[in-house]
């Protein structure tokens, strides 16, 4: 058991050997030769590994109908290509773009999802969130402000109170694209995130252009760190904006398949570490094509070394897996309920199974093999507040079936979406006149 809280065992991700986890909804107990009683359910975990499951910190679900999309473009012509030009996916293509997304995460073991939605229409956020709520992972949903219109933010609020308030897996964030967003406009945002007491969800410092004019200061003159922010790669991060970044203990995501995909460069993470930043590990949606947190772990480990010709940097396989249980729950804020097995908190945890060709022979309790051999397959059982979203190495689903998902999504994916309204025409060019092109 690696329950990624070193009081409860050895080293960094606290490991007990033959030990056995009590839970519920929450985790009760994790020790060694626990006896539930009589009306216990055993699920057998001889010689397999269980531990938290993985907290995504950024991706863009919806995006599963957009995958291979310009597989040469770098970040900016690939935002306007694959996303821009999709600006008006409707409600059914939301849906089942997100279910799809839902299956193939719950499949590599992810437990808790941050969506950055695009939040295209107030029927996209609909159908987003529907296919959010239907998955039974935990999640947080990052809504979308482009540019300020009354009518979006009513959707917000309304979204808000029926799909988010009462709903205790999940949670919001206010997301906005800085480029094309006015300072009067960015300031609204910032306003609506501090009165609804959450995070403002921007990417930073990503692409070439990103850097010009300095988003920090855009969001600095914003009044943005005075609220909660959270920020999604930066990648292009000096020396002064990290110190910067933790002087105002702003969380990072961050995303390297996507990173490695649109050509965005390599992160300082050691940098990030030695500065105490909070940082989790992100799959970005379509801008990475896949949802395997093992490769994401891997290329985070991969690429420091392959920079520095060092294998001793930040991170080790040990620190890569707590990035991406712990970590993503602390840049989330979240670490009081999820990210390690400590008793009382929420049980979301994984089994996997080490006894496959792509895996076997498990040695020294498995840990750098689940960073550089796990693979989803690997993943037999995910758990959601103690609930099974996938059991025997099949996603559990009560209200269709996988293959249902994936012949709906198809379909979405070849249908043109519908003609725009007026206001979406306009907030689209809008977008596109920041990236610098006219339709
Ligand atoms: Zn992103």
């Amino acid at each position: 058991v690696l329950t990624v809280e070193p009081r409860l065992g050895e080293g960094l991700l606290g490991i007990l050997r033959n030990a056995d986890v009590r839970f519920a909804d929450t985790i009760i107990e994790v020790g060694r030769g626990l006896d539930g009683g009589k009306d216990t359910i055993i699920v057998d975990g001889h010689g397999k590994i269980v531990l938290p499951g993985f907290v995504d910190t950024h991706n863009h679900l919806w995006q599963s109908l957009i995958r291979g999309c310009g597989p040469d473009l770098a970040v900016d012509s690939w935002i306007v290509k694959c996303v821009i030009e999709k600006f008006y996916f409707d409600e059914d293509q939301a849906y089942w773009g997100t279910r799809l997304s839902t299956v193939d995460l719950i499949g590599t073991g992810v437990t808790t999802v941050l969506d950055w939605s695009h939040s295209f229409s107030n029927g996209f956020t609909e159908g987003n969130l529907r296919a959010l709520r239907d998955s039974n992972l935990r999640f947080i949903y990052g809504f979308m402000l482009a540019g300020y219109r009354s009518d979006e933010e009513a959707d917000l609020r309304k979204k808000k109170s029926f799909y988010i308030d009462r709903n205790p897996l999940a949670g919001l964030h206010v997301c906005t694209p800085l480029r094309p967003v006015g300072t009067d406009d960015l300031e609204k945002f910032v306003g609506i995130a501090k009165e609804l007491g959450v995070p403002l969800n921007v990417h930073i410092l990503e692409g070439v252009a990103d850097s010009d004019p300095d988003p920090i200061e855009v969001l600095r003159n914003a009044h943005a760190f005075d609220g909660l922010t959270f920020f999604n790669h930066a990648v292009r991060a000096s020396d002064q904006q990290i110190q910067f970044l933790a002087d105002h203990r702003v969380p990072i995501s961050h995303n390297p398949l996507s990173n490695l995909r649109l050509a965005s460069g390599v992160i300082p993470l050691g940098k990030f570490a030695e500065q105490k930043l909070r940082v989790g590990l992100g799959l970005d949606g379509g801008s990475n094509d896949t949802s395997d947190v093992f490769a994401n772990m891997r290329v985070a480990v991969g690429l420091q070394r392959a920079r520095a010709g060092d294998a001793a940097v930040f991170p080790s396989v040990e620190q890569v897996i707590r990035m991406a249980t712990l970590g993503g729950a602390e840049a989330l804020g979240m670490e009081q309920r999820i990210g390690s097995l400590s008793p009382g908190k929420r049980a979301d945890m994984i089994l996997l199974d080490p006894a496959r060709a792509n895996f076997a022979p498990m040695q020294d309790d498995g840990v750098a093999q689940i960073v550089f051999n796990g693979q989803p397959g690997n993943v037999e059982a995910v758990f959601v507040d103690g609930r099974p979203l996938k059991w025997k190495g099949r996603v559990v689903l009560d209200d269709t079936t996988e293959e249902e998902i994936v012949a709906k999504a198809q379909k979405q994916a070849e249908r043109p979406p519908p003609s725009p309204s007026a206001q979406d025409r306009e907030t689209r060019q809008k977008l596109l006149k920041a990236f610098n092109l006219t339709m």
